[in-house]
């Protein structure tokens, strides 16, 4: 393809929010909370191809996205199945307020038997899933729940933020719908907010108007930087799987760890799931510490390179406790119950050196 001489290589910022009219037409209106900001275009345009979707559209953040593409499905008397395996916030969004608007929300237990079919009623709009799992990095099989979205011409929404679409894809294994809160893996430099929606044209078209009149739209800024974001994703997914394998490898055979949370382990109850349906095992892993609670302290101040912060998805590897972020309004008894007793440690692990890692998380844990 011929370029001209002046065509910049690196995408042009336009952050002026509104654009030169035509006269005596509606048509093209540009204004940066309709979606259509130049550099949202562009995004737009990569998101869809990276996911396999008719269309995307980019928000202010994940919640945002979360909560219009819910707008968009749900009606007052609709019931939604949404998985008890997913991010707080979520589950609170539909918990507190798509309740108090006439939506009935069950929650599912994603690894009951026929759990989903058997909560299904006529009323059903949509199944909502988070695959892999926050903070357990359990990871769903979508074709079974596909099977019965289909069959039941239901929409199946999936959370994908954990995997970022180098590693999964969830509109090739049957959903309709993909979320991302792209301030995690999509950017990756953690200095962005965002979120997206991924689906059919029309159903995007909808995402937007719920997105302009809920005042969702991204600034272009953030489009930008997340744009860049995507330049590097392949690659710093790519090293981030290497890392996360060779650390979690490493954790496994080491005495002060006593499990280790990861879906590229055999020893992860959902390998063979993660081997059948990922392209990669993603980035994210928890360890439990045999000391408890105390030892995660005690690891967390010696840790020197790793950094102990919330979020994820960035090139620095980050460490969090759930007992004291997502599953903080649990009793330590509740959160042992599902998987988190105290110990339990997040990794979100970064493209550094991995024998930086490795050295790090040893010097902590000795
Ligand atoms: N979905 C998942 C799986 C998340 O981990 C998060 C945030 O941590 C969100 C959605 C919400 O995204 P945001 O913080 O960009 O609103």
């Amino acid at each position: 393809m011929h370029r001209d001489t002046d065509t910049p290589v690196a995408t042009s910022l336009h952050q002026s929010v509104n654009y030169v009219q035509e006269f005596g037409t509606g048509e093209g209106l540009r204004y940066t909370r309709y979606g259509n900001s130049p550099n949202a275009e562009i995004l737009q345009r990569r998101l869809a191809m990276l996911e396999g979707a008719e269309a995307a559209l980019v928000l202010a953040s994940g919640m945002g996205a979360t909560a219009c593409a819910m707008l968009a499905l749900l009606r007052p008397g609709d019931h939604l199945l949404a998985s008890s395996w997913t991010y707080g916030g979520v589950q609170r969004l539909f918990t507190e307020e798509l309740t108090t608007m006439g939506v009935d929300v069950t929650l599912v237990d994603p690894s009951e038997t026929r759990g989903w079919r058997r909560r299904l009623r006529k009323e059903t709009r949509a199944i909502f899933l988070e695959s892999p799992v926050n903070p357990t990095c359990r990871v769903l099989d979508l074709r079974p729940v596909s099977a019965l979205t289909q069959g039941e011409g239901i929409a199946l929404v999936v959370d994908s933020t954990f995997a970022s679409p180098v590693n999964f894809r969830p509109l090739e294994h049957g959903a309709d719908v993909v979320i991302a809160s792209t301030t995690k893996f999509l950017n990756g430099h953690h200095d962005v907010l965002g979120g997206a929606v991924m689906g059919t044209a029309p159903y995007i078209e909808e995402v937007r108007q719920k997105m302009i009149v809920w005042g969702q739209a991204p600034d272009p800024f953030a489009c930008w930087l997340l744009e860049r974001g995507l330049k590097t994703l392949d690659v710093r997914v790519r090293r981030a799987n290497e890392n996360a394998m060779r650390l979690a490898e490493w954790c496994e055979s080491h005495a002060g760890v006593s499990r280790v949370h990861y879906p590229g382990l055999p020893s992860h109850p959902d390998h063979e799931v993660a081997r059948e349906t990922l392209d990669g095992f993603g980035a994210m892993l928890a360890i439990e510490l045999t000391g408890g609670g105390e030892a995660a302290d005690r690891f967390l101040r010696r840790l020197r390179l790793v950094v102990h912060a919330p979020s994820l998805g960035g090139v620095d590897t980050l460490v969090s406790e759930p007992r004291y972020t997502s599953h903080a309004h649990m009793s330590a008894e509740r959160r042992a119950a599902v998987g988190i007793p105290d110990g339990f440690l997040r990794f979100s692990v970064g493209i550094e050196d991995v024998d930086d890692l490795i050295a790090d998380v040893e010097h902590a844990l000795s």
